[in-house]
């Protein structure tokens, strides 16, 4: 169960951490996060005019991620972190729909196409699932570690996808 107390605790870490990056921009601060009851998934969503963060309190991926191995364990602030990689990814659709995206992603962000997971390529297995979704696992990383790549991390493919966030962080 995921209470208020815990959200705002990890929204105030996550949102300090995008501060400092040069993520935290005024339409980045204006993007809503809830706590909404019951979902099977955390989610950026669109209600037609503005995307909004839902962080559902009893999340059945989470109990999953729990009881099957195969899930790695997600902190509430990674997820955090995950969610407003979609929320920078649309806000900033214009830096995203580039050809430099295209280059270190090799797709376009909207692109469905999933891949074989391979950890030179990917930064976790969820990556390898969507273009947007590994848009979102490398932000995680890079937010989590303060845009420092990790040493496993350091592979061509991983490296170039990091690059082009810090780029990212720097024309916004
Ligand atoms: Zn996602």
């Amino acid at each position: 169960m995921t209470s208020i107390t815990q959200l705002n605790r990890a929204l105030a870490k996550v949102q300090t951490q995008l501060e400092k990056l040069n993520f935290y921009t005024e339409a980045i601060a204006a993007v809503d996060v809830y706590l909404i009851p019951v979902s099977t998934a955390y989610g950026y969503k669109w209600d037609g005019k503005r995307g909004f963060i839902c962080i559902p309190r009893i999340s059945l991926s989470k109990l999953k991620e729990k009881f099957f191995s195969g899930y790695p364990y997600a902190s509430l602030a990674d997820v955090v972190r995950h969610e407003y990689g979609h929320a920078v990814a649309d806000v900033f659709s214009k830096q995203v729909k580039t050809k430099e995206y295209k280059a270190a992603f090799k797709s376009t962000y909207s692109s469905k196409v999933s891949y074989d997971y391979d950890p030179e390529l990917f930064v976790s297995e969820y990556a390898a699932t969507s273009s947007a979704e590994d848009f979102c696992e490398t932000f995680m990383y890079y937010v989590k570690h303060m845009g420092k790549i990790p040493e496993r991390f350091k592979t061509p493919a991983i490296k170039e996808k990091w690059s082009f966030i810090k780029k990212l962080s720097a024309t916004i």
